[in-house]
This record gives structure tokens, sequence and C-alpha cells, in this order.
């Protein structure tokens, strides 16, 4: 199964990867992770990377899609993968169908995650944080007994700066341009399938198995 996972911030794209890649015995391949080995294994690609992202630029796009070529010649993608967080841009969801079709194979579905604007602000700014010991809590996932303080310590929550609405809604908003014209390519090519992620964490799991016509109820 070669799939595609897409989503915005607050998603749950992240849990339900762990659990697809363990149901599909496929490998989750992030793009952090691939940038991460490619530099750590010291390879030129990964070399150059570095370089870029040393001096706090984007990587460009063929340094990008090279890593993501060596990554999916690796031997423990014969059998399938689950790529998340690449491509983001149509110009690397064509330089990815090239590379698959080299290979001689493609993709079988792109899953994308669905959750509105303001479920997502909801979830991205409702982190808060002790003062005191830095225990971390939700205000809808994971409430303290009582509001505003500490169940651990008994001192003040507060919101980090970065979790505020308005940096929210720009990461969200950042996320939506950077991805409609990539949504719009998938589903010209029938392989985009649109799951409900407001729906509790399992649920959102059986519809991805649905689409790709497992039953893991
Ligand atoms: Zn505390």
């Amino acid at each position: 199964m070669r799939l595609l996972l897409m989503g915005p911030p607050g998603a749950g794209k992240g849990t339900q990867a762990e659990v697809l890649t363990e149901r599909l015995a496929v490998p989750h391949i992030s793009t952090g992770d691939m940038f991460r080995k490619a530099i750590r294994e010291g390879t030129e690609l990964g070399r150059k990377a570095k370089e870029f992202m040393d001096a706090g630029q984007l990587v460009p796009d063929d340094v990008t899609i090279g890593i993501v070529r060596e990554r999916l010649a690796e031997p423990d993608c014969r059998q399938g993968f689950l790529l998340d967080g690449f491509p983001r841009t149509v110009p690397q969801a064509k330089a990815l169908d090239e590379t698959l079709a080299d290979m001689g194979v493609g993709l079988d579905a792109v899953i994308n995650i669905e959750v509105s604007r303001a479920r997502l602000v909801e979830r991205l700014t409702g982190r808060r944080v002790c003062r005191g010991c830095g225990a971390t809590y939700h205000v809808v996932f994971n409430p303290p007994q009582q509001a505003g303080t500490c169940d651990q310590c008994g001192r003040e929550l507060y919101q980090r700066s970065d979790d505020s609405v308005e940096t929210a809604e720009n990461r969200l908003e950042v996320y939506h341009q950077q991805t409609a014209p990539l949504i719009a390519y998938y589903q010209d090519k029938g392989l985009l399938r649109q799951v409900d992620g407001e729906q509790p964490i399992h649920q959102v799991l059986m519809d991805i198995g649905r689409c790709l016509g497992r039953d893991w109820s």
C-alpha cells in the first residue's frame, strides 16, 4: 500500500500515521525524519540540505526530491510506505509521480484528514503550561481539575505565546494556501479520500481503513 497522508496542524495526523503504519506494515516516512537520516548518514544530499537549514533557508525542491527518491529506493519501501509531510506543493507532487513511475509503481490513495478551521483553532490554542513544574494541560482534551491551576503543584497555568489564536490562524492559513492546489491535484487524479477528522480518533482510523478497502472494526 502506497499512501500519502495529509491534514492541517491539529488534525491528529501524527496519531493516525503511527497506527496506520502498524496496521499496514509499511514504513512511516516523514520529511523531518528523512532529512535527519540523510544528514546523520552524511549523504551528499543530506550535506546540501544541512547547508540550507543551517543558513535558515528553505531546502530547495531538487534537494528534497532527491532525498525522498533515495528513501523510497530503500528495501523497506518495497511493499509500500506512508508518506507524511511530502509533497507540499504541486511541483513536488509531480516529481513524486515521476519517481514512482520510474520505480514502476504508483500511489494507491491520498488520505486527507479534514477538520473545520474553528475546531483546529480550538485544538491548537488549548494548551496550558504550569509556571511552577512545567506540566502541560489542554482545556478541552486534558483539563486540570480546577481551571487555571496545576493539579500537581497548585501554581498558575499560562498560555504560551506560540499557542495564541493569532499564531494558530496564521499556521492554518499558510497550510491552506500551500495545500489547496495539492488537494485539487490529487482530486483530479481520482486519488483523494476525504476523512472526517472531527470524530473520535478510533472512528477516524476506521474511516481511513474503509477508504482503503480494509475492515478494521
Ligand atoms: Zn505545576
